[in-house]
């Protein structure tokens, strides 16, 4: 029983409910693995030791129909005793929440976020808080204020972001599973880097009630995960209605994981959007991607090649509509109501003016002035304006695909993890969300899966594939047979 840690949930939860091991045991081995490993990765921030040894003990206690009966509900969860890391902008109660920025340092939650009352409402621990880049803006987690992560395929590589501490935490065993949030592919572009499965629901399928806001029309909470089969069951708690974001509709959750029996290819419609088969993709990139159309056409799938029309305005619209909502979101972060005060001001002017200038990392300031910018007076219409025009017209684009097509399959990222402080212009980071920014801007669902390993670097490449919106189901079948002919 020495290697725990390296469970996903379906296994873990499986040897949890045969009573091989305990939750109490499996949480202390993460606990070891987080001690030896998280001095080199540096997913974590911060891991409740005994809150987590805490929460094992009550989980174990349900599942023998002991306890306090106040997680008798969870008793046939999956999720029941095991270690989630959650990426630090999403609310624990009692927890540190810090958005990886200095601003929110010492902030210290009054209340679960949505997604983390469902968590521990299904019996899992969520103890350990894992990094990101600073309020989610960016690629690579270097835009962290509060520490490094490292890629555990190779520490010399970024882990990808802004999940980076997410997709570290599971890609290097470091935790069962974790939850990240995906703006712009901020759970796509890390899952690949750091061999992860990780999901991005549709726009409002899970609830961000709690969940720290960057950009209000595109935030969502996804699973990351080490197969599949864990992604849906994760999701499973994860979905549905909440009376507290009013974005999350009634629709009906699906069972996800009966969604995956007999998953097969045979007969499934995949489209190729030409748009997202450009001249600058790495050339490994390039070859694990066809080979991974060509394994999906010989397990039957009928490859056909599509168009998204406006695929190419997708970056600037994204950058014009992402930093005008975060320029609106962040400012409630003015050194009164959260985080750090700035010790230097003699009026409220500047007490708002400098808490905020020490408080945030230049790119939140760079997001924050381009996006005060583009709702200014005078503007508005010109960009803001014109970026929801384009936007609709990038849906369409979509809707019309999905008419035609089961799923859409396409790179992840042009690259592979690139080495930490390789990227230095703002710019060129941007373009890892080439091929994710899209989906997000229409509200589709997509999923990153590991397509194998770069030749020579031997680095983990992810495959997205995208899904019509709510058709999650239907997507992580599809996705589920890819990871079965991969
Ligand atoms: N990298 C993108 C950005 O910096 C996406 C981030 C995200 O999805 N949170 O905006």
């Amino acid at each position: 029983m020495s290697e725990l840690y390296r469970l996903g949930i379906e296994e873990a939860a499986a040897g949890l409910a045969k009573g091989d091991f305990s939750s109490v045991e499996l949480t202390r081995s993460v606990i070891d693995r987080v001690r030896t490993e998280n001095p080199k990765i540096g997913a974590y921030l911060t891991f409740d030791e005994e809150g987590a040894l805490a929460a094992a003990k009550a989980a174990d206690d349900a599942r023998k129909g002991l306890g306090s009966g106040s997680m008798d509900g969870a008793r046939r969860s999956p999720l029941l005793g095991i270690p989630v890391a959650i990426k630090d902008l999403i609310n624990v109660k009692g927890q540190p929440c810090t958005c990886a920025s200095k601003i929110l340092e010492g902030y210290v939650s009054p209340y679960d976020a949505t997604v983390i009352s469902n968590l521990k409402a299904a019996g899992a621990i969520c103890a350990g808080r894992v990094n990101m880049d600073e309020f989610a803006m960016g690629s690579s987690t270097e835009n962290s204020a509060l520490g490094r992560t490292v890629n555990p395929y190779d520490v010399t590589r970024v882990p990808g972001g802004s999940s980076g501490g997410s997709a570290a935490a599971v890609g290097g065993d470091l935790c069962i599973a974790a939850l990240g949030t995906d703006t712009g592919g901020s759970i796509r572009q890390p899952a690949s880097f750091c061999n992860c499965v990780g999901l991005k629901p549709s726009y409002g399928r899970v609830s961000r009630y709690g969940v720290t806001a960057f950009a209000s029309s595109l935030d969502q909470v996804g699973p990351m995960t080490k197969s599949v089969t864990d992604a849906a069951l994760l999701l499973q708690v994860l979905a549905g209605r909440d009376e507290m974001d009013g974005t999350t509709p009634d629709e009906p959750v699906p069972d996800y994981a009966a969604a995956l029996a007999g998953a097969s290819l045979k007969g499934v419609k995949i489209g190729l959007p030409k748009e997202y088969f450009i001249d600058g993709l790495d050339p490994e990139v390039k070859r694990l991607t066809d080979e991974a159309i060509a394994k999906c056409a010989s397990a039957g799938a009928e490859m056909v090649e599509v168009s998204l029309p406006h695929t190419e305005q997708a970056m600037a619209v994204y950058y014009i509509v992402a930093p005008a909502e975060a320029s609106a979101n962040l400012a409630r972060f003015d050194g009164v109501r959260y985080g750090h005060r700035s010790g230097r001001s003699d009026d409220v002017f500047n007490l708002y003016a400098r808490s905020r200038a020490e408080g945030f990392g230049p790119e939140v300031k760079r997001r924050i002035i381009m996006g005060t910018y583009v709702l200014s007076s005078g503007y508005y219409d010109a960009y803001y304006g014109r970026a929801l025009k384009v936007r609709t017209l990038i849906r369409r684009d979509f809707e019309t695909v999905f008419g035609m097509v089961d799923a859409l399959l396409a790179p992840v990222a042009p690259t592979p993890a690139f080495r930490l402080g390789e990227v230095q212009d703002p710019l060129t980071m941007y373009l890892n969300d080439l091929f994710t920014i899209p989906s997000s801007l229409a509200g589709n669902c997509a999923i990153s899966v590991p397509a194998g390993f770069t030749a020579g670097t031997n680095l983990p490449v992810g495959i997205q594939l995208i899904g019509d919106a709510y058709r999650e189901d239907r997507l992580l079948r599809i996705a589920k047979a890819f990871e079965e002919v991969r």
